[in-house]
């Protein structure tokens, strides 16, 4: 018998009825990409969407992460978080940047902020945090030792696509917010990635580096790089907007099935959603406590045999691969929070599309 295989999430797709023409309005007007009509479209529909007033695409998460790092010019020391997706540090090493690691806070599993004060050193220029499963992070006590110490915040906000928290939109914390539209996240341009910009100058400025730095036919300013979406991408990403809103109400109640299943068995602690003015669930994660029959990694193969393809979401830390290990700040007594979360931490499949029956084998194998 051939399994059904289930996994951590699936990629929304868009009825191929309704791509047709918008790929029909590229073929005819012949433009690809270079900041087309679509990309025009995309990043008006999105700064309206989140809220923001000034956004940048780009060709994905990573290389709008590296060049944001590069817009700011930072350098030296960035302190960050060992407990993200492996991308968010190597924007510093692409940069020539030492990450200094600090450990997290074990609520939210974001960095924490009393962590940061002590790592600063006179090379440190930036933090560099995560919005981890788009739970925000102490955004405020961050801007004030930023603002104190006088550093940079860069949020890596890949998680983060159309959370509010208190004041609005969570992206317009930091000098500039980071997105990715990978095919795995919340809202995807098959790949993707933007820059939110507080101010006109500043997209300006970013949006010349993603484009080799031209500012005109003859005039580079910068070494800027190749970072720019294609049409095709944008428009893929102005078919996502009309299903957003329906794709994230989805979400909530496969989150909510989950929560009610979860909250009486014994051993797993469900991590916070989001906050209450507007989370995206994008991720289902759980710890596995001491009291849980199985350790995680048990759990994790038991799941596996069953077809349900968990993912043990951050697992290793960045910490721990070999172009970091060697760090000071990489030791595991400095980051004791971080490496607990990581030996227990497993994200259930949530997607559009997940059905109640799939739901319910998972939550009773569970
Ligand atoms: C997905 C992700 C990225 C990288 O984005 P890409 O678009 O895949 O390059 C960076 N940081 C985090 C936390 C991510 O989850």
């Amino acid at each position: 018998m051939t399994r059904k295989k289930i996994n951590v999430t699936k990629p929304f797709l868009p009825p191929l009825d309704e791509f047709t023409p918008l790929l029909e309005q590229i073929w005819s007007s012949g433009i690809l990409t270079n900041g087309g009509p679509m990309h025009q479209q995309l990043e008006e529909a999105l700064c309206e969407h989140l809220g923001v007033k000034y956004l940048s695409l780009f060709a994905n998460g990573t290389i709008a992460l590296v060049t944001a790092l590069k817009a700011l010019r930072i350098t030296g020391e960035v302190i960050t978080t060992p407990y993200s997706f492996v991308a968010t540090s190597h924007s510093l090493l692409w940069n020539d940047i030492e990450p200094v690691f600090v450990d997290i806070e074990p609520d939210t599993l974001n960095i924490d902020p009393n962590s940061i004060e002590r790592a600063i050193t006179s090379r440190t220029s930036a933090i560099l945090p995560v919005h981890c499963y788009g739970n925000p992070c102490a955004v405020d006590q961050i801007e004030e030792i930023a603002s104190n110490y006088n550093l940079k915040v860069v949020y890596d906000a890949a998680h983060a696509f159309g959370v509010e928290c208190h004041c609005g939109s969570l992206l317009k914390h930091g000098d500039l917010s980071v997105l990715s539209f990978h095919a795995t996240k919340v809202f995807n341009t098959l790949e993707g990635g933007a820059i939110i910009c507080p101010d006109a100058n500043t997209k300006r400025h970013i949006d010349n580096l993603k484009n080799f730095g031209f500012v005109d036919e003859t005039t580079i300013v910068a070494a800027g790089i190749n970072g720019k979406m294609n049409e095709i991408q944008a428009a893929m990403g102005l078919l996502q907007l009309n299903y957003i809103d329906d794709l994230l109400l989805e979400r909530k109640k496969i989150d909510k099935r989950y929560r009610d299943a979860l909250s009486v068995v014994d051993g797993i602690h469900a991590l916070p959603s989001g906050p209450q003015e507007k989370a995206n669930y994008a991720y289902f994660p759980i710890l596995i406590e001491d009291s849980y029959p199985l350790t995680r990694d048990q759990l994790y193969a038991y799941l596996k045999e069953h077809g349900i393809y968990a993912r043990r979401y951050f697992y290793p830390l960045i910490s721990e691969f070999p172009m970091y290990r060697s760090g000071n700040s990489a030791r595991s007594d400095n980051l004791p929070v971080a490496h607990n979360a990581a030996s227990r931490i497993i994200c259930l499949p949530i997607y559009p599309g997940l059905s109640e029956s799939d739901q319910s084998l998972i939550v009773s194998l569970l």
